[in-house]
């Protein structure tokens, strides 16, 4: 039946919430019972916290990155990328999807907000963070950093939405990854902020939980990347926009930008 359809829905749609909160905050298994071992969420064998400094950053050479797209490289601006991907169906989100969010803003910002995947406001206007977790990325840019999101450039790991908000899968993230990476090459922001755990462990190939890499300086393609919560995620725990403040005043210094009197989170 329809209501009993969409409360199985609501409920798997919590719990997953639920989930992405802990491993959000941290959480690198469960307890499967005594005699069993962990389930480890985390991959990676021993994700012990990055000295503090600038952590290393995952070795993935452009030709092997783009190797599944052959003339890829060749494009220089941002517009011939888009042009590149054109009606993208190279993975099953393609179907799915009512607009490929590409990304928006200053194609020679200095500053660049990498996220996970559009959501459904995204996928209806075909712009990143323009729902309610946009807005508060919104804020920190305009309220927190005194800029606007026309100085800045902001996309995602994915360009098309993943279906019921769940996680983009390996496939998807492996076709869209040479896109991302071309438009960093292209964009040359001086400072990368991968914004939640989802996205930086793909950035950055690693299963380390964002709690350990935020605050420390990592690096992607040559460019200094901070990783710090998603803003859906403050959007539930808002306690912990003092540490999103906190990484964003490192980037700031970083960007030789005075942080604005009376500005915060
Ligand atoms: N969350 C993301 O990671 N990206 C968006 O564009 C919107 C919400």
């Amino acid at each position: 039946m329809a209501s009993d359809a969409l409360t199985h829905e609501t409920l798997i749609a919590t719990i997953r919430d639920y989930v992405d909160q802990l491993v959000e905050e941290g959480l690198e298994g469960v307890p499967l019972g005594e005699r069993k071992a962990a389930r480890t969420i985390s991959e990676s064998p021993a994700a012990s916290p990055p000295a503090r400094g600038t952590a290393p950053q995952a070795a993935s050479s452009s030709a092997e990155l783009f190797a599944a797209y052959p003339g890829i490289e060749k494009t220089s601006t941002l517009e011939e990328l888009r042009e590149f991907v054109g009606d993208c169906t190279r993975c099953k989100l393609a179907p799915m999807r009512r607009n490929l969010v590409f990304g928006v803003g200053d194609p020679s910002a200095d500053l660049m907000f990498v996220g996970e995947a559009p959501g459904a406001d995204e996928d209806a206007r075909g712009e990143p963070f323009v729902g309610r977790a946009g807005q508060l990325l919104t804020d920190i840019i305009e309220r927190g950093m005194g800029m606007t999101r026309a100085e800045v450039y902001i996309c995602n790991v994915i360009k098309c939405r993943p279906p019921d908000n769940r996680n983009p899968e390996p496939d998807e993230v492996a076709r869209c990854e040479p896109f991302l990476m071309r438009q960093i090459d292209i964009v040359r922001p001086r400072v990368i902020v991968g914004l939640g755990t989802f996205a930086v462990q793909a950035l950055l190939r690693v299963k380390t939980p964002i709690s350990r890499m935020r605050g420390v300086w990592h690096e992607l393609r040559g460019i200094k990347m901070m990783p710090t919560f998603h803003p859906a995620y403050l959007l539930r725990n808002p306690a912990d926009k003092r540490l999103v403040w906190s990484d964003i005043q490192m980037v700031m210094k970083e960007l030789g930008r005075a942080i604005p009197r009376r500005s915060g989170l």
